[in-house]
């Protein structure tokens, strides 16, 4: 018989953070940014963990230069040349923050390799949309046995404690949670496979930190406080792709339409990215993906300016010093209705 998980299962609009007694008197007094140190890679990194994702639109040069400065960071979208990269990589002072993005063929790998041979960079973000093909995890440990732990290796996406395993077990020191959750996705109306976003995070969350690896929750963030839930349940690191789309250093020109500013989004499964990426959609895929236009929000730092107030001031509220400690300090609320939206249209 078909099995039925009861618990039921969260997305970040079903919870609220309660205030609790605090030692901070001021959001200056959060520091954002953690040192992080991996299962694997030998070197720490210093960020707050905001990650652009390695989306066509988001994933640009621009933003991995507007990032570094800002303490985030980019996962480089895949579809740029190998010269393309190199040439970036070279020409910017910092590469530290900065991630390729792979999927798991096999000229990939190759792809891969000669851009980390290079020495220019030394992370890696393994991008699959589902993360419970076997390749996934033979290809992460195929890159870990090649480079030892000389690079840091993120791969997804899982929304199980099981493949969350599986997969740091294979040599990722961090594994990208998420499978429906985003801006530009309708993965889960299409093949209805998924999971609310909070519940996929606290679990992987918990299962990855039991074997010193960690999580970068991956899509649903829709404004700070999100990002601050996905902390709260555990997340090391948060990806973001549609809300900071609209930025100035987003892949695009800005469309005027009706004295509207706006930039062109999608997903990268939607049939305009597999026919503008890949020159063709295979006859075997639906399209998960959605195209929309989005208002132009201007510079990067001005959404994630936004994101760190957001996030100190939450730390302050729950009396959380340091960015890992907010899951400690945290409590969520199960809540039927979290946000008064009478003026919000
Ligand atoms: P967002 O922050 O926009 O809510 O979510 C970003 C994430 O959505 C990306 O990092 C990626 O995991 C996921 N994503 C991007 N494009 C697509 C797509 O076409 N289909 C699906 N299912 N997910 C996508």
């Amino acid at each position: 018989m078909t099995t039925i998980i009861d618990n039921i299962q969260l997305d970040y609009s079903d919870v609220l953070i309660q205030p609790k007694r605090t030692t901070l008197n001021s959001r200056k007094e959060a520091d954002i940014i953690r040192t992080y140190k991996f299962k694997y890679y030998k070197n720490t990194l210093n960020s707050t963990g905001i990650t652009v994702a390695n989306m066509a639109t988001t994933g640009t040069f621009e933003m991995a230069k507007a990032m570094t400065e800002l303490n985030g960071i980019t996962c480089l979208q895949k579809h740029y040349t190998v010269d393309e990269i190199i040439s970036f990589l070279k020409s910017n002072k910092n590469n530290e923050l900065v991630f390729i993005s792979t999927g798991i063929k096999d000229d990939e790998f190759a792809k891969t390799c000669q851009i980390l041979d290079t020495g220019l960079v030394d992370k890696v973000c393994v991008d699959i949309a589902n993360g419970y093909i076997p390749n996934l995890a033979k290809f992460v440990k195929k890159l870990r046995e090649k480079y030892d732990n000389n690079i840091l290796i993120m791969a997804g996406n899982v929304v199980t404690s099981d493949m969350t395993q599986e997969l740091i077990l294979n040599g990722a020191d961090l594994v990208k949670v998420g499978i429906g959750p985003g801006s530009a996705c309708i993965t889960r109306k299409i093949t209805g496979v998924g999971r609310p976003q909070l519940s996929a995070v606290m679990e992987c969350a918990d299962a990855a930190h039991g074997m010193n690896g960690m999580i970068c929750a991956d899509g649903g963030c829709t404004c700070p406080g999100d990002i601050v839930k996905a902390y709260a349940g555990g997340a090391d690191f948060v990806m973001l792709g549609g809300m900071l789309a609209g930025s100035k250093e987003a892949a695009g020109e800005v469309i005027k339409r009706d004295d509207k500013e706006l930039k062109l989004f999608y997903g990268m499964s939607s049939q305009y990215a597999q026919n503008k990426h890949w020159g063709k959609m295979n006859s075997y895929r639906a399209s998960e993906g959605r195209v929309v236009e989005i208002p132009y929000t201007g510079p990067v730092a001005v959404k994630i300016e936004e994101v760190y107030g957001g996030i100190r001031s939450a730390m302050t509220y729950i009396g959380a010093r340091r960015l890992k400690d907010i899951p400690k300090c945290a409590t969520f609320y199960k809540v039927n209705r979290q946000l008064n939206e009478v003026f919000a249209k």
